[in-house]
């Protein structure tokens, strides 16, 4: 039986990860276009090569590209991938007080829910950070799955003294994510990594993950970064070194957030 499940978290934040960072970002056409590329082509193109090898994901969609672009989301939902939350502005809950924390918590959701007609379960904080507050509005919202922490390479239940709690964790890693080589900063130091160093370096941890009883592998990408032509030829050399694993099966983090106890 396959048991090494495989989760793709795919964030479709087009222009709001760049509002997010600063209000000023908001007056830069060029700098947001970035964004626009996900929307105008990257997302069908990456659309299509999930479909191509079958593929179901998780996408983490924030209220306000939600709002702006209703179609890609029902696209999303269209094709059979998870469509999760992810704040409704991209900005980090540290960053917020209580009452604006429980705000972007819950309009991202409802703004979702609108559109697909089924109320999100899965949440992703921007930038994964989250307070001390978050995990208590999550329970509040009926959000059952988050993907933030980077405490295990295993999905786990939270607990709290002693008692657990109706909150998955699926752990994520900055290493298994496309931001940290692909990510365009403007800033001086900031390196685009080449496409088969990164395939490389996601190969030899997944084998090392695939060793690991319990494990799983969960990579993060951005539509913005992952879904231009030469990286998606990447991502499909790397679907397939996937698919050479006999026990590895990909899955979306509600439906693995399901099988844990
Ligand atoms: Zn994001």
């Amino acid at each position: 039986m396959k048991n090494f499940p495989v989760v793709f978290g795919i964030d479709l934040d087009a222009e709001s990860s760049w509002l997010g960072k600063s209000p000023e970002n908001a007056g830069k056409p060029v700098l947001l276009s970035h964004g626009t590329y996900e929307i105008r082509e990257g997302l069908k193109s990456l659309l299509d090569v999930l479909d191509r090898h079958d593929v179901r994901s998780t996408f983490f969609i924030p209220g306000l590209i939600a709002h702006r672009h209703p179609e890609a989301v029902t696209e999303i939902f269209r094709r059979g991938h998870e469509v999760a939350s992810h704040g409704y502005n991209h900005l980090s809950p540290p960053l917020l007080d209580a009452g604006q924390e429980r705000k972007e918590l819950a309009s991202g959701i409802e703004t979702l829910e609108k559109i697909t007609g089924r109320r999100p379960v899965t949440w992703q904080a921007p930038s994964w950070e989250i307070t001390a507050r978050t995990i208590d509005y999550l329970i509040d919202e009926g959000v059952s799955v988050s993907s933030n922490f980077h405490d295990s390479t295993r999905p786990y239940r939270h607990v709290r003294n002693g008692v657990p709690l109706p909150l998955v964790e699926l752990p994520v890693e900055w290493h298994l994510a496309d931001a940290p080589f692909f990510l365009y900063g403007g800033m001086p130091g900031r390196q685009i990594w080449p496409p088969l160093t990164v395939e490389e370096m996601w190969k030899e941890d997944f084998r090392g993950l695939y060793e690991r009883e319990g494990s799983y592998f969960r990579l993060a990408l951005h539509v913005q970064l992952i879904a231009h032509p030469g990286r998606l030829r990447m991502l499909e050399r790397f679907i397939q070194f996937i698919k050479e694993h006999p026990n590895a099966y990909f899955t979306r983090c509600d439906e693995l957030a399901a099988t844990i106890a």
